[in-house]
């Protein structure tokens, strides 16, 4: 059996910071509600609904703020110039892509690998994570394979 890396482990890891219960439980929120944004403390009284206890207020919002840093989630200012967060949106990730030698098209990868993309994000992952072992701080990474695209090995015009 292949053992099963917990995504959100894996980000943590990948992104330098800890697996603590709280941060887990922040980043596991923010992913299974993409498309919400959050004030400090809404996210603190939605998780104190959703955890039946109440999380410090200054670790929330310490964690909030690192999650941030590191690119887990977005801030907006709203209206009222209170900070919002989100998990940061799939569209905002760097993609993996085929750039064509020839014709200079810039595609994304999802399309012609389908599933395989995600196990590139794993393999992206674990060799972050490997680096981290080492001591490296690596943040985030770029997939881009460059060569020349079907069109133009089969010649045709676009
Ligand atoms: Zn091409």
């Amino acid at each position: 059996m292949q053992p099963t890396v917990d995504p959100i482990n894996a980000l943590l890891v990948a992104h330098g910071l800890r697996r603590t219960y709280a941060s887990k439980l922040v980043l596991g929120w923010f992913l299974a509600h993409p498309d919400t944004s959050y004030t400090h403390s809404q996210l603190l009284s939605v998780l104190a609904e959703d955890q039946h206890e109440e999380l410090d207020k200054v670790t929330l919002y310490r964690l909030v703020d690192r999650l941030t840093q590191v690119g887990l989630l977005l801030c907006r200012v709203d209206v009222q110039r209170v900070r919002r967060f989100q998990a940061m949106p799939a569209s905002v990730h760097a993609i993996p892509h085929f750039e064509c030698q020839s014709c200079h098209r810039d595609s994304p990868l999802s399309d012609a690998l389908q599933a395989s993309t995600h196990d590139l994000e794993r393999a992206a992952q674990s060799a972050l994570e490997a680096l981290r072992a080492l001591g490296y701080q690596g943040h985030s990474m770029d997939f881009a394979v460059r060569g020349v695209c079907a069109d133009c090995v089969n010649g045709a015009s676009h």
